[in-house]
């Protein structure tokens, strides 16, 4: 028996004592994984730093203050949210118990990604201990310093048997995916997407595939575009624009390109300085075999600012490209770097044009004054999210579901959604064995009068709640319990 099918056995033999049922457990489990993150944030700090060069600071804003915030909203609204949720009910069932019980799924393998090694692995699992299953948690390798730290000091404060870290590359994660899971919840690319879906469909097993793609970004002349620019310089160069969410690239008018690039230049200088190389919250490239990708994707296109590299550091400059045409190499894969490609169209509607034509992204970001114009492109597009006037803070918002549509994924999560999303929604009607009469509408002999009777019942659906008229109500009420008694029985 393989390693990774002992860890998925004991996961589940853990599960099925039944000790993940109580609130008060799940509870206790979540103030664990916040104190691992609140005592630990130095290691966390130090793993990160290690594996992207990013900042102590710059780590706890963008890793660990969401998970701290998922983890508290959870505590507090578990209760709420495991609770029986009524449903609204129609005039056959008035009497009845109709409501919807969550129940948790059994265990969950939660696969990570590296561009945000705590965040995208750990989130998932706040969800997956908030609606009490097992959760075996798979970090990527490609971040190996988080790998190891969260294999080290996770099991120190959470259920070791329920909630197991498994580390390891390729063939570890692909011998866990031969094991029966009840979900699998994915963070990566698109093409890894697939493999995990097909190994799920093996044992029927629903996914969440949390994917990436290329998010445009469009800037209507008729905005500020100095705050515009800002906003998306930020979004686009933290991390080093290994970001899921990050504009992968700009659509604008010819006439404001110029103005566009000065405006980025200005806000790259303002947050990285003259010298990103040497400054602390400019990160790096995670690995040589990205770093040179990422280079290859510049050839052809012109290079407006930034270029310059140093591929013993994986370090590229934040770097913006104009002129870029469709056909140019940066347009044909998703960029997950720091360039930034500007592609002029000639208004709205060839943006919108330009959009539909390529995969759903997982976020679109549109930079207007103009209101109606954000409403034209929310009607006339799909993606995964959209956010106007702001990049990346979409996914700060707990209420609001955090995934993608089509080719940027499937399923979300954050806050309450992540609590439903690894939970099952099992349909729950209790009857009462009385009122006999009403059920011979459905019995045979099925007449035309019973038919009749059942039509108007059935099809009608009459929603008990909108029957605000309680005079209406008792008459219907009164009619019903007429029919019952003199055609009914
Ligand atoms: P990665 O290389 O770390 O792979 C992700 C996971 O898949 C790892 O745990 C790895 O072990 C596993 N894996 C890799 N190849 C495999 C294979 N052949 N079989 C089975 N398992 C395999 O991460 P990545 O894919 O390079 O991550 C970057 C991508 O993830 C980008 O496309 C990005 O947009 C996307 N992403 C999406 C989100 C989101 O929330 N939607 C968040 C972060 C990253």
């Amino acid at each position: 028996m393989s390693r990774e099918q002992l860890i998925v056995q004991r996961a589940r033999k853990s599960f099925q004592t039944g000790k993940t049922k109580p609130l008060e457990h799940r509870i206790h489990q979540l103030k664990s994984l916040l104190r691992f993150i609140t005592e630990r944030r130095k290691d966390i700090a130090d793993a990160v730093k290690k594996d992207l060069s990013k900042s102590e600071n710059g780590t706890e804003l963008f890793e660990t203050m969401s998970l701290e915030g998922e983890i508290n909203l959870a505590v507090e609204k578990l209760a709420e949210w495991a609770a029986p949720r009524p449903v609204e009910k129609t005039l056959v069932n008035i009497a009845d118990e109709v409501y919807v019980q969550p129940e948790p799924l059994g265990v969950v393998l939660i696969i990570g990604a590296w561009n945000y090694p705590w965040a995208v692995t750990l989130q998932p699992l706040v969800g997956a201990i908030a609606a009490g299953n097992a959760a075996v948690i798979k970090p990527s390798e490609v971040s190996s310093h988080s790998a190891k730290a969260m294999e080290e000091l996770l099991p120190q404060y959470l259920d070791k048997d329920l909630y197991p870290v498994v580390t390891g590359g390729v063939p570890e994660t692909q011998e866990l995916l031969k094991q029966r899971f009840d979900h699998i919840f994915y963070t990566g690319n698109s093409t890894v997407g697939k493999v995990v879906m097909e190994a799920a469909a093996r044992h029927l097993t629903p996914v969440t595939l949390e994917l990436g793609g290329k998010s445009p970004c469009y800037i209507d002349k008729n905005c500020d575009i100095t705050v515009a620019c800002r906003r998306i310089t930020w979004g686009k160069f933290v991390n080093c624009g290994q970001t899921c969410i990050a504009p992968d690239y700009i659509l604008c008018e010819p006439s404001i390109q110029s103005r566009v690039l000065e405006e980025i230049k200005k806000s790259i200088k303002e947050f990285y300085t003259d010298d990103p190389k040497t400054f602390e919250d400019y990160g790096r490239i995670i690995n040589q075999r990205h770093f040179k990708r990422v280079m290859a994707l510049m050839e052809g296109s012109t290079v407006a600012a930034g270029g310059d590299a140093d591929e013993s550091q994986c370090y590229i400059a934040p770097t913006v490209l104009k002129d870029v045409t469709r056909e140019s190499k940066v347009m044909q894969e998703e960029i997950f770097g720091p360039l930034l490609p500007i592609i002029t169209v000639s208004g709205v509607d060839e943006a919108i044009q330009f959009i539909s034509e390529r995969e759903k992204p997982l976020v679109i970001y549109v930079f207007s004054h103009d209101n109606k114009l954000i409403k034209k492109v929310i009607a006339e597009t799909s993606s995964g999210a959209l956010l106007a006037n702001d990049t990346l803070v979409h996914f700060t918002v707990s209420a609001l579901p955090f995934g993608g549509v089509g080719n940027s994924g499937m399923g979300s999560y954050h806050g309450r959604h992540s609590f439903d999303q690894l939970s099952h929604m099992r349909s729950c009607l209790i009857k009462q064995l009385k009122m006999e009469g009403v059920n011979s509408m459905r019995y045979p002999p099925h007449t035309a009068k019973k038919l009749g009777w059942a039509r108007f019942f059935l099809v009608k659906q009459f929603e008990v709640s909108k029957l605000r008229n309680m005079m209406m109500l008792a008459m219907l009420a009164g009619l019903a319990a007429f029919i019952v008694q003199r055609f009914l029985r």
